[in-house]
């Protein structure tokens, strides 16, 4: 085996430098994240190991209710999110962790302004939220699709920065992961979907029109990372062409995150000396 990345080095290779000094170019990210992990064996066994502990850390936060954690993932159709979330909490119990999927918005969602249904649905104390998609979607699709004007969308960088802000100072840590995947891989996984029969229901004709838009989405992405990569809130960039990488990485970045929430067991406010079983 040979050496595993520290936890540094990850945050290092995927983080986003939130004072958005540079001009943020996705070509400056690996999608295959081979320097991270050499080789998927290893990224499977650090997947494996991160994932339990995040079931370890998820436990004590749900006892301690220290606060809550949100993870935004965002990426382009077939990049992973719901692999990673499937991986990642592949031991935790589905007791506290929650997975809210944004698709296009309902009338009544419609009606509010566009942050009513995710802040609604944001974690309470002790609880993990992912967001399949998220308050992201109104500043990518909606601006390619001009489903809002561009007055509208314009304004909503700094809405969403202040939206996090509002969370984090709240007790609630937001860690937002893009999954970064090549064309080519992506046309890959569209095909089979359409040829495995197990895929096809995971087919749907509206990616081609979106693979279409390719160099838009990806434009739009980068304002996404340049705008809304804040010091209490920051991005990062998970090479997701391979599969066990991605999953490995993202993995690595929740449990950091959890860590350092530092969840402990709190004292049970009794004396256990008071008390025998019969
Ligand atoms: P997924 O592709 O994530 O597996 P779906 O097939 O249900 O799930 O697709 C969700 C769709 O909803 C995507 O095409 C996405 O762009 C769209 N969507 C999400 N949020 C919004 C929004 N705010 N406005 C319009 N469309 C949205």
């Amino acid at each position: 085996m040979t050496d595993q990345p520290s936890t540094k080095d990850i945050r290092v290779a995927t983080l986003v430098d939130p004072r958005g000094m540079k001009k943020v170019s996705l070509a400056d990210w690996s999608t295959r994240g081979d320097k991270i992990f050499e080789n998927k064996k290893d990224a499977k066994a650090s997947l494996d190991a991160d994932a339990q502990a995040i079931n370890t850390l998820q436990d004590a936060l749900f006892a301690s209710k220290v606060g809550s954690l949100l993870i935004v993932l965002q990426g382009i159709d077939t990049s992973g999110k719901d692999g990673v979330t499937k991986e990642a909490f592949h031991y935790t119990s589905p007791l506290g962790v929650l997975v809210h999927a944004f698709g296009k918005p309902t009338e009544e969602e419609l009606a509010h302004d566009y942050l009513w249904r995710l802040h609604k649905v944001t974690p309470r104390k002790g609880y993990i939220t992912v967001f399949n998609r998220s308050q992201y979607e109104d500043v990518l699709v909606v601006k390619l699709r001009k489903l809002a004007p561009a007055e509208a969308v314009e304004q909503r960088y700094e809405q969403i920065n202040q939206f996090e802000k509002t969370l984090v100072e709240n007790g609630t840590r937001v860690l937002k992961l893009m999954l970064h995947i090549s064309k080519d891989e992506q046309g890959e996984r569209l095909r089979e979907r359409l040829e495995v029969p197990e895929k096809r229901w995971k087919f749907n004709p509206g990616d081609i029109e979106d693979r279409k838009l390719w160099d838009d989405y990806q434009a739009a992405y980068e304002t996404v990372l340049q705008r809304c990569s804040t010091p209490w809130a920051p991005w990062h960039v998970v090479p997701a062409d391979s599969r066990s990488r991605r999953d490995a990485i993202a993995a690595r970045l929740i449990r950091a995150e959890l860590e350092a929430m530092k969840p402990e067991y709190p004292d049970p406010g009794y004396r256990l000396d008071q008390y025998e079983i019969d």
